[in-house]
């Protein structure tokens, strides 16, 4: 028995609109695991962002629970949560949000410096990272002299370095076109079956999902379906 990466049970969230009741999420139970890419497609509003946001620590669900590593998130305090969310989360977004006076290297070493690792752990991970996302050769461009994919190739790796258990990525891939944007996507699916991170990625594109180990369909606030690609 693996343990999940992720679960929620009967996880909902109710946004408060003035009086209007937004029920975002109307309970929601899914597990995702080491090593699994995982996507997640349904029409705008049906709760994606939602569901990833409360994974992802950025807010309380109203009810239901959220177990990362088998810890229970919704016991935990606000400085607890900052604390897992920076060990052990990684999150890739549309736009890459690099920052532009580092290097590909420095982007990628930067949350290294940050968890205080020493020198020569940053040196050895950074190149690794590099090698992973197919960067090795454009380690020392500026982000304004990378394509949007190979920027999207750096927030990828930015977001593994401190080997998160868990890597959530919101339409990675939305302001790509289609064969760049297939170089992302097996960027995310080598993160999972190199690193063991469970990738979560919220997409709206079929291709996307082709390349993904399970594709679970949400509607309305719930889980409707789910199928699983071959291998
Ligand atoms: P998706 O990412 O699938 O497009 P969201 O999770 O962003 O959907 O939104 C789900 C529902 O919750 C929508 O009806 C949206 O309008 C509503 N919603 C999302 N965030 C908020 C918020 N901060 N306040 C109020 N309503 C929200
Ligand atoms: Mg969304």
């Amino acid at each position: 028995m693996v343990l999940p990466a992720v679960e929620t049970v009967n996880l909902k969230k109710t946004y408060y609109l003035g009086k209007v009741r937004v029920p975002a999420l109307r309970g929601v139970s899914v597990k995702f695991f080491p090593g699994e890419m995982a996507v997640i497609m349904g029409p705008s509003g049906s709760g994606k962002t939602t569901l990833l946001n409360l994974m992802g620590t950025f807010d309380r669900p109203t009810s239901g629970k959220i177990y990362l590593d088998g810890q229970d998130l919704t016991r935990m305090s606000e400085g607890e949560l900052t604390r897992l969310r920076r060990e052990k989360i990684g999150f890739v977004f549309q736009f890459y949000n690099l920052i532009p006076v580092l290097t590909a290297y420095e982007n990628l070493e930067l949350p290294m410096l940050i968890a205080g690792k020493p020198k020569e752990e940053r040196r050895s991970r950074t190149e690794e990272l590099l090698r992973l996302v197919g960067l090795s050769q454009r380690a020392h461009h500026r982000p304004d002299e990378l394509s949007g994919g190979e920027q999207q190739r750096v927030a990828i790796g930015r977001a593994l370095a401190n080997r998160p258990s868990l890597l959530l990525a919101d339409e990675p891939t939305g302001d790509l076109d289609t064969k760049t944007g297939r170089e992302v996507v097996e960027v995310l699916r080598r993160a999972a079956k190199e690193e063991g991170v469970a990738v979560i990625v919220v997409t709206h594109d079929p291709k996307v999902a082709e390349r993904a180990d399970r594709v679970l369909e949400i509607r309305d606030g719930r889980i409707v379906g789910e199928r699983r690609n071959r291998g």
